[in-house]
């Protein structure tokens, strides 16, 4: 696996709640990619939540972060993870830092991560944390994700960490032939459909992955600036 998660899983407080989470995701939920599943038993996840709930951090639910957005629930982050079928060499473009966590579950799985994140507190937070925990295969923007990364595309995968009412057309373009996004789209701002996207020679695939409810992706290519 790659990158080192400095914390012990067997000395640290949370060892027995993560482990009960995973298992949880394994039995219940029926996640099968055991390198997702491994990857979540390393990353610390009381980390990214407010000091405040760490003790609710490894609970079946989304929490709120700072600036009234969401660290995702850990059967979507494990779902999304299983649907982009890493294997370990990939570069993975995400839209939506948010906390850093499921930057840091995709930075375990695959071999380098381009996160953008919009809010510049959360990307600043984000990266110390990530920084402090020893990886270094991960690399941080604050700007509109929607646009994608264009310097460093084409990406092998793609995962969006946030509702929008289309598939951006940029991230389509940055994404490899055979290569695949993970996004919630939906009509309205609060319940999506997630879907998987597989870019092809002459344009993409979609499949729909079963509903969900993610915080609303913002920008250029997703809803605007100041709609609630
Ligand atoms: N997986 C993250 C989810 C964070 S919530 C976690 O578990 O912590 C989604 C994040 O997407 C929020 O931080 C929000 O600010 C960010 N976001 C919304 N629209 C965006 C855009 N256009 N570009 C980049 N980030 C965006």
């Amino acid at each position: 696996m790659n990158a080192p998660v400095q914390s012990s899983n067997l000395t640290d407080a949370f060892a027995l709640p993560r482990l009960r989470m995973v298992e949880k995701l394994k039995d219940f939920y029926r996640i099968a990619d055991e390198r997702a599943l491994e990857a979540m038993n390393r990353v610390p996840r009381h980390l990214f939540v407010p000091e405040a709930i760490q003790s609710q951090a490894y609970k079946d639910n989304a929490l709120p972060i700072s600036a009234g957005q969401t660290i995702s629930q850990p059967y979507i982050v494990a779902r999304m993870t299983e649907l982009l079928e890493l294997k370990g060499k990939e570069r993975v473009l995400e839209v939506g830092s948010g906390s850093g966590y499921q930057t840091a579950v995709l930075a375990l799985v695959a071999r380098k991560v381009f996160s953008v994140e919009r809010i510049p507190e959360l990307a600043a937070n984000a990266k110390s944390l990530l920084l402090w925990l020893g990886f270094r295969n991960i690399s941080f923007k604050t700007a509109d994700g929607t646009e994608g990364w264009e310097s460093y595309a084409p990406f092998d995968a793609v995962l969006v960490a946030a509702g929008g009412p289309e598939i951006p057309k940029p991230l389509v373009d940055q994404l490899i032939v055979g290569g695949k996004m993970v996004i919630p789209i939906g009509s309205d701002q609060k319940s999506q459909i997630l879907v998987r996207v597989t870019r092809t020679e002459t344009g993409f695939m979609k499949e729909d992955c079963g509903p969900c409810a993610f915080v609303p992706l913002i920008g250029e290519h997703g809803w605007g600036e100041n709609k609630k």
